[in-house]
């Protein structure tokens, strides 16, 4: 999952984007409007954490927030401030964001409520997806297939959660890198993905991920839980 950090204090940003990386999330940084509005477009983050005050005097993160709802972008936003007044959470909810936290705050509960986000922009409502017999639980990242724990990489676990979520449609390798492995790269190899779905077939089943020729791969619908 890909977390874009809208934050101008140096020290706090570093031990957020140190924090969603011990919990498996990619991260980028901006303190400049122009940078983020550029980087939500280029990176597509998956969730968006927003500072209010960001050191310019032209513009806060209210701003930003009201741009990327004008522009019909739905990127989930979580504002994390230190503007504690009722009125200030209630304009920024009014303005578009999703969620509203003010600092001093807790780390464990930032996780939990960007994992709240994301799962509501994919339409799903608990932190657990399901595959077959298969469930992945995306508040520990633990991957139970008929009961007994698989262990999957970081990677693996991202690129089977992402099928997962998108089960029944065929995903392109492009797509895929740009999702799992952060950003798209015309350089890259499409050999990575057809590596890490051998991974990934060797430890949840080979059935399961169907090769769509000259396309990329598709978890069928016929997989989908009851
Ligand atoms: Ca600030």
């Amino acid at each position: 999952m890909k977390v874009l950090v809208i934050e101008d204090n140096d020290i706090l940003r570093d031990n957020i984007v140190t924090y969603l990386d011990i919990k498996w999330y990619k991260a980028k940084w901006h303190a400049d409007y122009h940078w983020a509005m550029l980087e939500v477009v280029n990176y597509k983050p998956d969730v968006i954490i927003l500072d209010l005050g960001l050191g310019s005097e032209e513009w806060d993160g209210r701003d930003i927030c009201r741009a990327l709802r004008e522009k019909w972008d739905s990127t989930p936003i979580l504002i994390l401030t230190a503007r504690s007044l009722t009125e200030q959470k209630i304009e920024g909810l009014n303005i578009g964001a999703d969620d509203y936290m003010v600092k001093p705050f807790d780390y464990n509960e930032l996780i939990a409520r960007l994992e709240a986000l994301v799962r509501r922009s994919m339409g799903q409502k608990w932190q657990i997806v399901r595959v077959w017999d298969i469930i992945i639980d995306t508040s520990s990242h633990q991957v139970k297939l008929s009961e007994s724990e698989v262990r999957l990489s970081k990677l693996e676990y991202e690129l089977f959660l992402y099928m997962a979520r998108n089960i029944g449609r065929a995903l392109t390798k492009q797509e895929l890198l740009e999702k799992v492995w952060g950003e798209y790269d015309a350089f890259e190899e499409s050999r990575t993905v057809d590596i890490h779905i051998g991974y990934l077939r060797k430890k949840i089943g080979a059935e399961i991920i169907e090769t769509m020729r000259w396309v990329g791969y598709i978890i069928p619908d016929t997989y989908r839980h009851e």
